[in-house]
């Protein structure tokens, strides 16, 4: 479902340059849930940020779905990025528009009827069980909350693969599981493929099937959690 080849990301030029990324290979199945873990500047940010191109690769290349992004024009780029959705550690949601308004957002932007948005937002908000917190304003709700939010905006385009930035890191013990287990139900219900980032191992425990450990912009192991974490 994705695949990243000889990825690299070199931030600055001259003395400021900044390897983040050096040819890095990764190959992601369709419906798995894959987990990048790494300490502080490791490159996972950038890493999956480089998934929807929203960071641009000095080299290498993006395949999602068979396509390749790096060479796709702006149009067709934005086409592919409808089957990437995102969620992010401190949500990034719109502070002056409701819960309802914050989902129907993508769907608005790619001119879908109003019927059809409002079909779809009731579907999202009961999905990830806010539909009776559709008129409220993010200020108003918890972080565990505004997550759901940010899953059923991200979710919005129905897309193939959901990408995780630290998406539980600001929430407490409780609330990261709940929103681990909407994730998970997620995965199963449409077949998504998730990407996560965390630096937290009880984030892959609880969910992943396959993780891959980075360390100064490489990949320094990868496999299935119980065998990278559980050694004998
Ligand atoms: P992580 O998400 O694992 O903390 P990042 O991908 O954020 O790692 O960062 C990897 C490296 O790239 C770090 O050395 C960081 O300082 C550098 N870096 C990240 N973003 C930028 C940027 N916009 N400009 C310059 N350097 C950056
Ligand atoms: P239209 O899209 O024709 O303007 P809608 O009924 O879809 O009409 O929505 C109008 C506005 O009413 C929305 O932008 C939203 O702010 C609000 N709204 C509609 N349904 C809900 C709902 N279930 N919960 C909260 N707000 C809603």
């Amino acid at each position: 479902m994705i695949e990243l080849k000889n990825l690299t990301k070199v931030y600055g030029k001259g003395n400021q340059a900044a390897t983040a990324l050096s040819g890095l290979n990764l190959s992601i199945e369709r419906g798995e849930i894959f987990g990048v873990i790494g300490h502080s500047g490791a490159g996972k940010s950038t890493l999956i940020r480089c998934i929807n191109l929203l960071e641009r690769p000095s080299e290498g290349e993006v395949w999602v779905d068979g396509v390749e992004l790096t060479g796709l024009n702006q149009k067709q780029l934005q086409e592919q990025r409808r089957k990437i959705g995102m969620i992010f550690q401190h949500f990034n949601l719109l502070s002056s528009a409701t819960v309802y308004d914050n989902i129907a957002f993508p769907l608005r932007l790619i001119g879908t009827s109003a019927a059809d948005v409002d079909l779809k937002v009731k579907d999202l908000l009961t999905l990830v069980g806010l539909e009776q917190h559709g008129s409220k304003y993010p200020a108003q709700l918890s972080g565990g909350q505004k997550q759901r939010v940010g899953v059923a905006r991200a979710l919005a385009s129905d897309p193939d693969v959901l990408l995780c930035d630290e998406a539980t890191s600001a929430l407490d013990p409780q609330t990261t599981d709940s929103i681990l287990r909407l994730l998970l139900d997620i995965n199963k219900q449409f077949r998504l493929t998730i990407v996560l980032i965390t630096h937290e191992m009880h984030v892959i425990q609880s969910i992943c099937d396959r993780v891959a450990v980075i360390h100064g912009g490489g990949i320094v192991e990868q496999g299935d959690v119980a065998k990278v974490f559980l050694k004998p």
